[in-house]
């Protein structure tokens, strides 16, 4: 009997082949066979590794060149009008990356991972009709090789939900246009066998759905199932429960469903009316976007309480997700620590988990051979060591957790910040920036120089010095009010903080993919974590003893130091971040006594942690205001401390932000105008704000005339006495040669504007 079910497996490959071809490609330095040979290879590989690992059901078209996303417009032929004229790989990448005619299509975040995916444009007058080649030439792909296929797509009303209308008007009135290919889609993959098996993914019915949403789901899957008897449609739900929609589901023709039983607990409360369907369940129980090893036990545990209502042979074993969300492979992990490398699983060892308990499970623990038995008693060994190890368990941090007590700073904003103008003596439409300069390829080398210890600690510390200099000399210069010392030191805003944190440890291999060829190696949080010593000081001081205007330190905030690394899974969450509050309230507290008057602490991933469903926002916003608050809590009344946030959608959140309590918050608006800022006048936010007056994201040079502009539509909405000028991001993606100019226009800009408003 077949039970191992894979969802989806990681795509660029172990060595980041696709990342490699694609950049190469994109660069005319090779062909578009080229890419073709190497996607061909990747799969071929990929497929055998999880027929290896003994996979039952493994997908095909869980492959993409860029997004699946944009496979599923291509699909549709939901092409828009810019890129008509376009043909194949041409076309799909102007679609993925724009060009010289051409804007990209719009990228976002796929739920709440650090996946992107391109968002569809869609139109009611736009005719769309099927293409199903890549569908069914991958496919036959995998078949010559032996491998049967299960086929993955993504559902149709995931795929609307997750566009947007061009024409104006809801994404869901294109129902009727959309679902009619499907049907013909389905209809054409008949073709291919005697009987094939289709995930189609509806992670959409894990959001809360309207009404509106939810009547879509029977008739779409009564007629999908209607299409031919040769087709069997899994549908797959996950990051978190989706019972509303199994209510449906249970009701319609379709072979199993799939829940995540992890990241979505409450699919627990699903099971009676799944087993009374007899429908297969594809059960989520091993974390697909995690890099935890699985503790067999504790899963074998939420197996049986599974089957105590849905019948065994009526379970297949999963992931909780696609795997596309952990790193590849450990194979490559030639110097992580032996003992923390015992307790991590990436994507091939999941494999191995995943066949590993379905056989102890559908089977026996005594069925097992040699190798598994080994295998297990290694597990146990690895869940073990993880509940006593000292390199996890630090009593001191635990205690100090446990027994803080201060939650937030002295006073309120407003005599802070008049105790707070005083001293640091700084005019309306003060300018600044939000913390770094270019990292220059001469940065790049020394730090990967000095880490492969080709140059001495000396001698990096030297360049990091020159560039400081550099770099205040030039904010001098330039007019600035206060200044930065550029982050030369910071390869990332959270890998530096993380290398210098107790309980943090670091893959050299374990990328993830992040949009098209980008990828990520995201630090993890093994242990408690602490601060054997200052992280920032020696760099701030520095940077501050060389001018007598007033240097802002930088530091990253709690919550996005969590929502960017992988978590340990043994602690809550808001643990773990309490704990880096902690470490950083020491930090604030020894930058203040150096006499650093101004602490920036950035959250630009403060709201990518919010949970998909609303219920649970709640709880969310608690420990992550709680955080910040405890992280600034060490600062006096005298000390400024400011936050970044690197977007500007705000309405939803601004008792939230508010609630956070720094003294100046720089966010976002560069792009969006000053509609948004309408929301701090609305709320009457008595703090300052430093709304971007300029987008750092594109190479442009914005001119003084429209600073000028800018500025004076922000005075429309918020007092000058309240208003920050900076631009809206960090400048480290930049070049010298735009960011020297940009920023002696904005300072330009905010002189005119003051002239005009003394007169
Ligand atoms: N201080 C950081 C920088 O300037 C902030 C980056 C960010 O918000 N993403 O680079
Ligand atoms: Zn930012």
């Amino acid at each position: 009997m077949s039970k191992n079910y894979i969802v989806g497996f990681p795509r660029i490959g172990e060595q980041r082949e696709l990342k490699k071809v694609l950049e190469e490609f994109w660069a005319k330095k090779c062909s578009f066979e080229a890419v073709a040979q190497t996607a061909h290879e990747l799969k071929a590989r990929h497929w055998k590794y999880q027929r290896d690992a003994g996979a039952d059901f493994i997908s095909s078209n869980d492959f993409s060149l860029y997004d699946n996303m944009l496979d599923t417009s291509v699909m549709l032929g939901a092409i828009p009008k810019r890129f008509r004229h376009l043909k194949d790989d041409e076309l799909y990448f102007a679609m993925a990356r724009g060009n010289k005619e051409c804007v990209a299509m719009e990228m976002t975040k796929w739920f709440n991972t650090n996946y992107h995916y391109i968002v569809p444009e869609l139109s009611l007058e736009d005719s769309y009709s099927l293409n199903a080649s890549k569908i069914m030439d991958e496919y036959r792909e995998a078949k010559s090789l032996g491998i049967k296929t299960k086929i993955n797509i993504i559902g149709p009303i995931t795929y609307l939900g997750l566009g947007k209308r061009v024409d104006r008007g809801d994404v869901y009135e294109l129902w009727g246009k959309v679902v009619p290919l499907y049907e013909e889609l389905l209809k054409t993959i008949s073709t291919l066998d005697d009987e094939v098996v289709v995930q189609i993914d509806e992670p959409i019915f894990a959001k809360e759905l309207d009404i509106k949403v939810l009547s879509l789901i029977k008739p779409t899957f009564d007629r999908l199932c209607n299409v031919s008897p040769n087709i069997k449609i899994a549908v797959v739900t996950y990051f978190e429960h989706s019972n509303e929609a199994t209510k449906i589901l249970v009701h319609t023709p379709i072979w199993a469903i799939g829940l995540d039983f992890l990241h979505g607990d409450e699919n627990l409360k699903s099971l009676d009316i799944i087993a009374l369907s007899g429908k297969k369940l594809i059960a989520g129980v091993v974390e697909g976007r995690n890099i935890w090893r699985c503790d067999i036990e504790k899963t074998l545990e939420l197996l049986e309480s599974i089957s105590n209502f849905v019948s065994k042979e009526n379970i297949l074993l999963s992931s909780s997700c696609s795997l596309l969300h952990t790193p590849f492979t450990l194979r490559y992990e030639d110097k992580m620590d032996k003992e923390i490398k015992e307790w991590l699983s990436f994507a091939l060892e999941k494999l191995d988990e995943i066949s590993l308990i379905s056989k102890i499970f559908f089977d026996t623990q005594s069925s097992l051979n040699n190798a598994q038995k080994e295998a297990l008693s290694n597990n146990i060994k690895a869940n073990q060591s993880r509940k006593n190890s000292p390199l996890i368990h630090d009593k001191t941090v635990q205690d100090r957790v446990n027994k803080h007590t201060k939650l937030q700073r002295e006073g309120d904003a407003k005599e802070r910040l008049k105790l707070q103008r005083e001293i640091l003596g700084y005019k309306d439409l003060v300018t600044t920036t939000i913390g770094s300069f270019p990292q220059t390829p001469e940065l790049r080398k020394a730090r990967s120089d000095f880490k492969a210890a080709l140059i001495s600690q000396e001698s990096y510390e030297a360049e990091i010095k020159k560039y400081i200099d550099e770099c205040v000399a030039f904010q001098e210069e330039c007019g600035l009010e206060i200044l930065v010392h550029g982050e030369p030191e910071r390869n990332d805003m959270v890998e530096y903080f993380g290398e210098q944190l107790k309980g943090y440890g670091f893959s050299q291999n374990g990328w993830v993919q992040s949009y098209g060829s980008r990828c990520v190696k995201p630090p993890f949080i093994y242990g408690d974590i602490s601060r054997p010593k200052p992280m920032t000081i020696e760099w701030i001081t520095y940077a501050q003893s060389k001018t007598s205007r007033i240097i802002k330190g930088m530091l990253t905030g709690p919550v996005t130091i969590l929502n960017w690394s992988f978590v340990r899974d043994d602690m809550p969450r808001s643990e773990v971040s309490k704990q880096i509050a902690l470490s950083l309230s020491d930090e604030i507290n020894d930058l203040q006594n150096a006499g650093i008057k101004i602490i920036q602490v950035d959250e630009a991933a403060f709201k990518e942690g919010y949970p998909i469903r609303g219920e649970k926002i709640k709880v969310y916003e608690a420990w992550a205001t709680r955080d910040f608050k405890i992280a600034v809590s060490s600062a006096k009344k005298e000390t400024q401390i400011h936050t970044h946030m690197c977007y500007s959608e705000f309405n939803d959140i601004i008792e939230t932000i508010e609630d956070m309590d720094a003294d100046v918050i720089s966010i976002e608006t560069a792009r969006s105008g000053n509609e948004l800022l309408k929301i701090f006048k609305k709320v009457g936010y008595t703090k300052e704000v430093g709304p971007g007056v300029y987008d750092i994201h594109s190479p442009r040079i914005p001119s003084v005339e429209e600073m000028v502009a800018q500025i004076e539509l922000l005075l429309e909405v918020l007092p000058k006495e309240q208003l920050w000028i900076n631009p809206d991001c960090g400048l480290k993606t930049r070049k010298w040669e735009e960011v020297k100019p940009s920023l002696k226009n904005m300072v330009e800009a905010v002189k005119i504007v003051r002239e005009k408003l003394k007169s």
